[in-house]
């Protein structure tokens, strides 16, 4: 009653209560193997790790590779089913997947949670979906970037960023005062969209080193643009869109270890790993469909 009479008032009653809960999740007690009762934040946590070290030992035992051999004894996929799972998706099963992901997807404690979606602050995939597709009729991002071809982790992050949601420092800023909003990967200007995955030194260097690699690579410094490059550029599309979405997935993947594992991954090392995956991924899909093997020959340089 107590709480409920006073408790969001944050009177002294609620100070009081938080902190008897706080020290209810501690654990000051303990018994340890030969049943002694032990006191003390010290002695409880050299009980829990000798325990543990006993149960799980402290070093780690020596692992066997696997043996190919065992594991293509188990069930494969056909070549039909290989084919199968690199189809273009049908506007049909986008919807059909985007649908499906729940409403409670969007909300909670992860990278995305400082979506609003127009005035509402519970963004919905689904809403995003239809946006999309009343604004931008025939949804020429939703194809490119949910096609079968991409790897879907790039699609994921292409998609988001497509839609202006990625949590990057000036968009957290909206919702909450940031201390600092500088790019961590140039540390010279705000980081925002346009500029962490176009004008950056960071993000140019790396687009550079594509097109060195690649001719066809798009040489854009927006959003739009790119649309406009997807659309009307007579090279390979398919290429472009893996490249563009492992772009997009690489440079906020090492925006990300910058910040959170405090690692840098110089422009190089991405470039190497854009390169890379698009190259494995292109292989695969000729594996797939022979039409692809036209590609081959421009990415194995
Ligand atoms: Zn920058």
């Amino acid at each position: 009653m107590e709480w409920i009479s006073y408790g969001d008032d944050n009177t002294r009653t609620f100070f009081a209560k938080a902190k008897q809960r706080k020290l209810a999740s501690y654990i000051y007690q303990i018994r340890d193997t030969e049943e002694n009762l032990l006191e003390g934040f010290d002695r409880v946590g050299q009980t829990m790790m000798s325990f543990y070290k006993a149960l799980l030992g402290d070093q780690s035992t020596i692992r066997q590779p696997i043996a190919q051999e065992v594991v293509n004894q188990g069930p494969t996929l056909t070549m039909e089913q290989q084919v199968h799972m690199c189809n273009e998706f049908t506007d049909l099963e986008i919807k059909e997947a985007i649908f499906s992901i729940p409403n409670t997807k969007s909300s909670g404690p992860d990278d995305f949670s400082m979506w609003d979606w127009q005035g509402d602050p519970d963004y919905k995939v689904a809403q995003g979906y239809k946006w999309q597709q009343e604004t931008q009729g025939k949804v020429p991002w939703t194809k490119l970037i949910w096609a079968r071809s991409n790897v879907p982790r790039n699609a994921f992050i292409s998609w988001v960023l497509i839609q202006h949601r990625l949590p990057t420092k000036s968009r957290i800023e909206k919702f909450q005062p940031q201390a600092d909003t500088l790019c961590v990967l140039c540390s010279t200007e705000e980081e925002e969209e346009e500029h962490l995955f176009y004008t950056c030194n960071y993000a140019k260097a790396i687009w550079t080193e594509l097109k060195k690699w690649w001719s066809h690579t798009p040489n854009v410094q927006n959003n739009r643009q790119l649309m406009g490059s997807l659309k009307h550029g007579k090279s390979p599309g398919l290429q472009k869109q893996i490249t563009i979405t492992a772009t997009f997935h690489y440079i906020w993947s090492a925006r990300n270890h910058r910040i959170f594992q405090k690692q840098q991954i110089i422009a190089h090392q991405t470039a190497y790993l854009i390169k890379d995956q698009v190259r494995s991924r292109i292989l695969f899909l000729s594996k797939c469909f022979k039409k692809y093997s036209s590609y081959i020959d421009s990415i194995l340089a």
